[in-house]
């Protein structure tokens, strides 16, 4: 006998177009989206739910965060500022006493999905650090975390040289080895102010990708002409391996102080080889111009980066909220601009991260979150934290807190 299939129809869904649907699910997927009240006939045994109006939207997309090093639910770590001006490497010196302190790196990474989850995200890039003082030991844990919550979010791990590659021997062997235990992706680190070697760094992050079919994610703080020098190498080699829309910069700071003439031409290139940009609308700091990318064809998707770490307390894993900041910090008024910075949490973060079937649309997995707004500018703006979160159609966590397990 064949098994019986799971159907719920989720009655007066308000879709992203102000419309009013029925929405479908079986066995975890949209089969059936119609006006309300048009429903297919449902199975004696679906399930009914009332959305009662509420705006229903694909669940949000975490392009960028450290489930290793967040200190969120353990004890509050002041903030420790650089002696001499923000330095890479004295944060890192930090980063390490702060967890030599803290609660063990499974308990807080459970911590800080929970929250992320919580909020409405169910997929995620997370980047991981690897070097030569913890070597594969926040590979190994995550992974395991990964493993536990797999029906709930979908998570991609970044094998991330947290201490640079050449500047820190033996981290290129180490990143091999993260790739083999199960990281998705290769990141990289600065090339030019940390290991002060562009084309030695790229070979050894290009040079893995290529070996271990994996996509790339470099995180990228360098500003102005030595950014976007890197930027455009970075989209060189993408072309030229035929890696696009594997390959994401995350921050590229630089793409936001460089004149307006150097940025078009950025864009179009970074359009052309199909690498997409990451960011999470820093506090204080140039950041890529949003719309001008996007207006070039550019990816470019959202995450939290640090939450309550060694780099900043900031970040609450709410990834609404994110497209709240991107917009404001991008001077995005507009209702179709709004609409965009919510583009970037949502279907833009879904093209970066490859992900299958994703949206509100037949077919698409039934992964989206409902919540009281009149609409996604609004939703927007007001960010309501009153949500529901639904996996595969079913109920995993409602008013920011996790129901199911
Ligand atoms: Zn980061």
């Amino acid at each position: 006998m064949a098994p019986v299939s799971e159907q719920t129809i989720f009655r007066n869904a308000k879709l992203a177009d102000g419309s009013l649907a029925d929405l479908c699910v079986t066995d975890g997927r949209f089969n059936a989206i119609a006006p309300a009240g048009n429903a297919p006939p449902a199975g004696p045994a679906a399930i009914m739910v009332d959305l009662g109006g509420q705006l229903v939207v694909p669940a949000f997309v975490e392009g960028h965060i450290h489930l290793d090093t967040s200190f969120h639910g353990d004890a509050w770590r002041p903030h420790i500022p650089c002696t001499n001006g923000f330095d890479v490497r004295e944060r890192v010196a930090f980063q390490a006493q702060n967890l030599a302190a803290a609660a063990p790196m499974a308990e807080r990474a459970k911590n800080q999905l929970e929250l992320c989850i919580g909020h409405g995200s169910l997929a995620m890039r997370s980047h991981v650090m690897v070097d030569g003082s913890v070597g594969l030991s926040h590979v190994e844990t995550v992974l395991a975390v990964r493993e536990t919550y797999r029906d709930l979010i979908d998570i991609q791990l970044v094998a991330f040289p947290q201490s640079g590659i050449l500047s820190s021997p033996g981290t290129a062997e180490l990143l091999d080895e993260a790739l083999k235990l199960g990281c998705d992706l290769i990141g990289g680190l600065d090339p030019a102010s940390f290991d002060r070697d562009v084309k030695g760094h790229l070979d050894a992050v290009f040079g893995l990708a290529q070996k271990h079919g994996a996509g790339v994610d470099i995180h990228l703080h360098d500003g102005g002409t030595l950014g976007l020098f890197q930027v455009e190498e970075i989209a060189a080699r993408t072309k030229a391996l035929g890696m696009a829309g594997h390959v994401t910069v995350s921050h590229a700071y630089g793409l936001g102080d460089i004149p307006a003439d150097a940025l078009a031409k950025a864009g179009e290139m970074l359009a052309a080889a199909g690498v997409a940009i990451m960011t999470n609308a820093p506090g204080n700091h140039a950041f890529p111009p949003v719309a001008a990318l996007r207006q070039a064809g550019v990816t470019v998707f959202g995450g939290s980066d640090n939450i309550r770490d060694s780099w900043w307390p900031y970040g609450d894993g709410d990834m609404l909220s994110r497209a709240n900041m991107i917009g404001y910090r991008s001077g995005f008024y507009e209702d179709r601009e709004l609409a965009d910075a919510f583009d970037v949490v949502t279907h833009a973060g879904a093209k970066a991260l490859r992900l299958a079937d994703y949206g509100i649309m037949v077919g698409a997995k039934a992964d989206f979150v409902a919540m009281r707004a009149l609409h996604v500018p609004e939703a927007v703006v007001a960010v309501p934290k009153d949500r529901t979160v639904y996996r595969r159609g079913k109920v995993v966590a409602g008013d920011g807190t996790i129901l199911a397990r």
